[in-house]
């Protein structure tokens, strides 16, 4: 027997969401997310998952090498360009479509010797305030467009606040103004856009144009604070399982776990979870006397009490007297919405996923 923990992966599951993620922008194409090894779901599952995809984004300049050793021939958008001009031939041998956020990168690829032009994304600053070109540079970059070495050409922006609904409006408003100027920069050479994140791809259609760019919602989590994954019709990708290892019972006033920061009020039995934070679990996770973060042993409900330590957390038996050691635990996924467990512990969902600890064994279901 080994240590209990696994994370369960369920194929039909992403493809379901990436099936539903179409049907909602029926008449755009469809990058699948995959970045940061797939939201922590593992690159290869994804893209198997997700063979059906139009084509993937991700930043890392390995996984888009492994990508296309998979077979990808759709094409691959690599979200913050390039890194340094010594990138530029991979791209090229890659085929790989780059975004362009700075006139350094587009500069570089200006005067770069290559064997083949690259399609690119140039993307625009229309608020985020993050990467992006404003003003004078995308000028800058829309007059290169015409040059050697670019290929097709897609205006694209980030929104800041797509799952609020926060300056949504401006921020489309400006983007259209350059998608304005854009067009008659490049005519007759085409112009293609790219807005919608999972949030935008959900909640705006009018941002979702030639390309849509959905990551979380495609591992079944809500982008939303007022709609839950069920509500948007989207299921669980990954489950963390685990066991009980062992049950503990404490008297009035005994506490459990580092820092003895939460004490019984009266008798309890609490159940040791072979899960801690190197596995991946928040050690922020609140389980203190007002407020546990929730957890399903045999499929019912309970909550965290005490700290979370590296290997074990615990939890409250207390009213679980068919609960024992073997006792089957779910800490997030199908039963138990990731979303819950990540707003319990001050967090997103995209951040346990993708912190998913390299120890835990990873098994797909179907
Ligand atoms: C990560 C990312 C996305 C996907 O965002 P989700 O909120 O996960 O849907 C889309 N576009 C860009 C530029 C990104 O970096």
């Amino acid at each position: 027997m080994a240590r209990p923990i696994r994370a369960e992966l369920s194929a039909s599951a992403l493809r379901y969401n990436y099936r539903l993620a179409k049907s909602l922008a029926p008449n755009s194409k469809v990058f699948a997310v995959v970045k940061a090894n797939a939201y922590g779901h593992g690159l290869a599952f994804a893209q198997k998952a997700l063979d059906e995809a139009d084509g993937y984004a991700t930043l890392e300049l390995d996984s888009a090498i492994k990508l296309r050793a998979l077979g990808v021939e759709t094409p691959i958008l690599m979200l913050e360009g390039f890194f340094g001009e010594d990138e530029l031939p991979v791209f090229v041998q890659q085929r790989l479509t780059a975004v362009l956020h700075s006139t350094t990168q587009v500069g570089q690829l200006a005067q770069a010797d290559l064997t083949r032009p690259l399609d690119t994304f140039i993307k625009i600053n229309t608020g985020m305030n993050r990467l992006g070109l404003a003003d004078v540079g995308i000028r800058y970059a829309l007059g290169m467009c015409l040059g050697k070495n670019f290929g097709a050409t897609t205006l694209m922006s980030h929104f800041a606040c797509a799952d609020s609904g926060a300056g949504m409006a401006e921020q489309l408003s400006e983007f259209m103004h350059w998608e304005k100027i854009a067009r008659q920069t490049l005519a007759p050479k085409p112009l293609m856009a790219s807005l919608a994140n999972s949030a935008a791809l959900l909640r705006y259609p009018e941002t979702h144009r030639d390309w849509v760019r959905p990551g979380i919602m495609l591992y079944g989590s809500s982008p939303f604070e007022d709609r839950t994954a069920a509500m948007l019709d989207l299921k669980p990708v990954m489950t963390l399982r685990s066991e009980i290892i062992a049950v503990q019972t404490l008297e009035a006033g005994q506490a459990v776990g580092y820092g003895a920061t939460f004490r019984a009020r009266k008798r309890m039995r609490i159940g040791v979870v072979a899960c801690g934070y190197a596995d991946g679990y928040p050690r922020h996770a609140p389980g203190t006397v007002d407020e546990g973060t929730p957890v399903l042993v045999n499929g019912k409900r309970t909550r965290t009490v005490g700290r979370v330590s590296m290997d074990m957390l615990t939890v409250d038996l207390t009213e679980m007297s068919f609960a024992n050691p073997g006792s089957p635990v779910t800490l997030w996924g199908e039963g138990l919405p990731i979303d819950e467990v990540a707003r319990a512990a001050g967090t997103i969902s995209y951040e346990l996923m993708c912190a998913l600890g390299r120890r835990v064994p990873v098994v797909e279901i179907d």
